[in-house]
């Protein structure tokens, strides 16, 4: 079938995993089509995630770090915020990025075409641009990089404006006086960090035991050590039940753990997790499977079910994060091109851009009890590094999980701050099959945080034990 335009490769999604797909498979000498919505290319993460969220928790932590230093002789004046310089701040970090794809993707000669695409058959997609009009984009093979989106709740009235989820976070609306957080998980905290740095009082509401629920408690402690003494609230196995929109406020209504029955507040955050995108393109006209969740089955080349057309990112699955969406991406575009690429990595770090910081990768302690697998572990609590204490910080923990019988590691978990950097190392080690000697015997610089990996793995070995 004639089509308006013809891809040896189209790409659905312009974001971590489009992009990357996109501009490898024209590297790779194909004729690329990357359909994208939005009027920048960078997805979730450039444009309403990972970026923007980083810019301003840079800013809270700025704060936060002045204010701790009064403890410490040196006192600054409470800051005055210019809320629109910030904001004009963070969208120029995102414009220089997204600005940048752009130029990265003209270099390459990948046609961008704009517009919400949707399969109309096993070689085309639809694309609706913002005029109405329609483009038909026929291609050899598809790569479906369509991401996810914030999950909502029946019972909250998200029409209302002062219901956001983090796209509205980071837009900067204004600075709450009270501010519910729904959702205890890493967005829903990074937001909490931010707005608490600019003045809210935050209260966060978690149906778990614990925040961050997929990491170690231990390494989670630490932080919610902090935290709790700078929130106003922080309700576990808790439960909201119904938010209502009155004149006074958002009334929320809770049910279990400490909260009490009803609270009100000017802005409520909803951060209980984000949806894949598959239902919503079209999938089965190309026979392509999504289950009822939305998400899509790849093997490990990253193939659908329909052998010409792959996907990556979000939309295959969790983690849902843009690290794994960019490896994704190059395996697809370069099994697109004949290559015997696949995807294959051990493990996927995870990272909570909080104060401390909370990061972890491979099984936690808690999904190695629950498999039975035997392990050992060395942890070195920070309050023995000479830098932590230097930053005028001792709450940090680096924990390392061994095989029990090789001695390899299997598994990490650091809170502190930097925590996100010095997971790097432990998955460089995972993936290079390292063991507790390769690391005790690895010189990391002095005074680092890094140093506190290398006595993690002498505390496993037993080559420490005088921590002082
Ligand atoms: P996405 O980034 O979701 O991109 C999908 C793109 O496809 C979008 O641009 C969308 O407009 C487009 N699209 C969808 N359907 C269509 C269609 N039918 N037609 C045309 N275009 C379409 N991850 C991290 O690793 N680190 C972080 O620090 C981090 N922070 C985050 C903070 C926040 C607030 C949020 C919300 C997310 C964060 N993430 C972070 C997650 C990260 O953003 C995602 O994992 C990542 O963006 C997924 O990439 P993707 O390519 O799969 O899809």
């Amino acid at each position: 079938v004639a089509g308006d335009i013809h891809a040896e490769v189209l790409v659905l999604g312009a974001g971590p995993g489009g992009y990357t797909a996109a501009f490898r498979a024209a590297d790779l000498g194909k004729q690329v089509v990357l359909i994208e919505r939005w009027p920048t290319l960078g997805g979730v993460c450039l444009n309403v995630g990972c970026i923007p969220s980083k810019a301003l928790l840079h800013a809270a932590k700025v704060i936060d770090e002045t204010q701790d230093m009064g403890n410490h002789g040196i006192r600054f004046t409470d800051p005055t915020i210019d809320l629109d310089a910030l904001r004009s701040w963070k969208d120029g970090v995102v414009k220089k990025l997204t600005g940048g794809l752009t130029g990265l993707a003209k270099q390459r000669k990948v046609n961008v075409v704009s517009g919400f695409g949707r399969f109309i058959s096993l070689n085309q997609v639809e694309v609706e641009q913002a005029d109405g009009s329609k483009k038909v984009v026929t291609f050899d093979q598809a790569i479906i990089a369509a991401g996810s989106e914030p999950v909502t709740l029946p019972f909250i009235p998200h029409d209302d404006p002062r219901v956001i989820d983090s796209t509205g976070a980071l837009e900067l609306g204004g600075i709450p006086k009270r501010l519910l957080v729904l959702g205890g998980g890493i967005i829903g905290l990074e937001m909490a960090t931010v707005y608490h740095a600019l003045g809210s009082k935050v209260t966060i509401v978690e149906l778990m035991d614990q925040i961050i629920p997929g990491a170690d408690k231990d390494i989670v402690t630490p932080l919610m050590k902090r935290i709790k003494k700078k929130y106003e609230n922080i309700h576990l196995k808790t439960k909201v039940t119904k938010v209502e929109a009155t004149e006074a406020g958002l009334v929320a209504h809770f049910e279990g753990g400490s909260a009490p029955e009803t609270d009100t507040f000017d802005r409520v955050l909803v951060a209980v997790g984000r949806r894949p995108n598959g239902r919503t393109i079209g999938a089965e006209n190309a026979g392509v499977a999504v289950d009822e969740r939305g998400y899509i089955a790849v093997d490990k080349q990253m193939r659908t079910n329909v052998a010409h057309i792959y996907a990556i990112g979000d939309v295959v699955g969790q983690p849902m994060l843009a690290h794994k969406a960019v490896h994704e991406g190059r395996v697809a575009a370069e099994a697109a091109a004949g290559k015997n690429s696949f995807f294959d990595a051990k493990v996927i770090p995870s990272v909570a851009y909080t104060d401390p910081e909370v990061a972890w990768v491979g099984p936690t302690e808690n999904e190695l009890k629950a498999k039975g697998v035997k392990y050992g572990k060395g942890v070195f609590p920070w309050a023995a590094s000479g830098r932590s204490l230097s930053l005028g910080r001792d709450e940090g923990i680096t924990k390392i999980l061994f095989d029990e019988t090789t001695d390899r590691i299997i598994g990490c978990g650091i809170v502190g701050p930097s925590a996100g950097d010095l997971i790097a190392e432990a998955a460089l080690a995972i993936e290079m099959g390292a063991d507790a000697e390769d690391i005790g015997l690895t010189i990391h610089p002095h005074p680092t945080l890094s140093e506190t990996m290398g006595m993690a793995a002498e505390v496993f070995e037993g080559t420490i034990t005088d921590l002082y």
